[in-house]
């Protein structure tokens, strides 16, 4: 069904004819979209009269709020991003050359990256299917002499089986760690997630959960790891100009604690919303042939950096209907398994990860972010429904 549109002077109309194909008369849904507000600006505005932009005191702030409000009261150290937090946070622990991590391949390279990037060997395991987070028995038959530590990822913003690795961790004597960077605010069992891990890095990336424009918040399992992040994240120094050890510059600037400060007052309220909407979603798409929405897991709280659902078939024309047809944006988290990227896959030669391999043919994630309206929500549902059902 074509009708006129406003492109034709006529109101209010869906769709136009644009080089014989139906077109719709929309802006697109987008898969994600950053709050930021007059709060954050004069927050911004606040610091750059105070003349002092640098590391200070709203960073310290932030630290202690963060803490209080998102892992019960543990020690956080703020850096100028999630992939520094992960890569400071491994050389705080001790990771280097020799060791082994063992790590998800279905992540972003960050994951990967930092783990290499202190000289030590990403061990890629597989997944299980159902939340797309390390998969406790693959990790246990990726156990060596050389392991040190397990590091999962609360992907999309579920809780990854942090009993069972902490279990093996326990039992091979490893340390264990939380790429937390999707996750704000998630939680299994009655505890949140960065509360597990020896230490646990959330990223401040703008299409995250909350932002501070760019940045990462480490939170720590004990004062010494603390410490150590404090001196690495200053070039070694906690005493001006007496270094300690060598380190980088990794400090958060003030500008950024000020947003991030901002953002933390808001962040229950978004994932709240969040939850919401992928109530509605799964209402909505549950009994879509070809369409496995996510569940979750019995004493998980799912925060949904992302709402991820599986197309049994042909997932990239799904997610090319979805914005052409519909106007529904959407993202594909990953296309590539990190042991299969140009950059990782020395360290995994010949290895098979074959649920990590379905999955990243298959997942689509659609929006979830809480500025959505119900009938954004109403044209995603009314999209993938009509989009699978055509390719079926
Ligand atoms: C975003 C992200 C990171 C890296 O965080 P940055 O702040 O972008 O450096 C690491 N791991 C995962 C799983 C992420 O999603």
């Amino acid at each position: 069904m074509v009708l006129p549109c406003d492109r034709h002077g006529v109101r209010g109309c869906r769709f136009h004819v644009e080089r014989g194909r139906v077109k719709v008369n929309q802006s697109l849904i987008p898969a994600a979209r950053p709050i930021i507000g007059d709060e954050e600006r004069e927050a911004v505005d606040r610091v750059l009269r105070s003349g002092m932009v640098a590391q200070g005191p709203e960073v310290k702030a932030f630290e202690a709020e963060f803490g209080e409000q998102l892992v019960g009261g543990r020690e956080c150290v703020a850096v100028n991003s999630g992939t520094a937090g992960l890569h400071l946070g491994l050389l705080a622990c001790g990771i280097g050359p020799g060791d082994e991590v063992i790590v998800p391949s279905f992540t972003f390279a960050a994951t990967g990256n930092s783990v290499a990037l202190t000289g030590a060997t990403p061990v890629f395991a597989d997944i299980e299917p159902d939340h797309f987070c390390l998969d406790p028995r693959s990790v246990r038959e990726s156990v060596t002499e050389r392991t040190r530590a397990i590091m999962p990822v609360h992907l999309y913003g579920h809780p990854a089986a942090m009993a069972e690795l902490r279990a093996i961790a326990d039992e091979h004597d490893l340390l264990l760690f939380e790429d937390a960077a999707q996750a704000h605010g998630a939680r299994l069992d009655g505890a949140p997630v960065g509360t597990f891990g020896d230490f646990a890095m959330f990223s401040l990336y703008p299409t995250k959960n909350m932002t501070s424009g760019e940045g990462g918040m480490v939170s720590c399992g004990s004062p010494e790891v603390a410490r150590q992040l404090r001196l690495l994240r200053n070039q070694g120094m906690e005493v001006q100009y007496a270094n300690e050890i060598v380190g980088f510059n990794a400090r958060m600037t003030d500008l950024h604690a000020a947003i991030g400060r901002v953002q933390l007052t808001k962040v229950g309220g978004w994932t709240d919303q969040r939850r919401a909407n992928a109530a509605v979603l799964d209402a909505g798409l549950a009994d879509v042939d070809g369409v496995t929405t996510p569940p979750v897991k019995d004493g998980a709280t799912h925060v949904y950096h992302q709402y991820t659902i599986r197309v049994a078939e042909d997932r990239d024309r799904v997610v090319q209907a979805l914005r052409e047809e519909h106007g529904v944006g959407s993202g594909v988290y990953y296309p590539i398994p990190n042991h299969r990227l140009p950059s990782l896959e020395r360290y995994a030669p010949g290895l098979d990860l074959p649920r990590t391999e379905e999955a990243a043919r298959q997942v689509i994630s659609l929006p979830v972010h809480p500025s959505l309206t119900e009938g954004d929500l109403e044209r995603v549902v009314e999209g993938v429904r009509a989009t699978v059902r055509a390719g079926a």
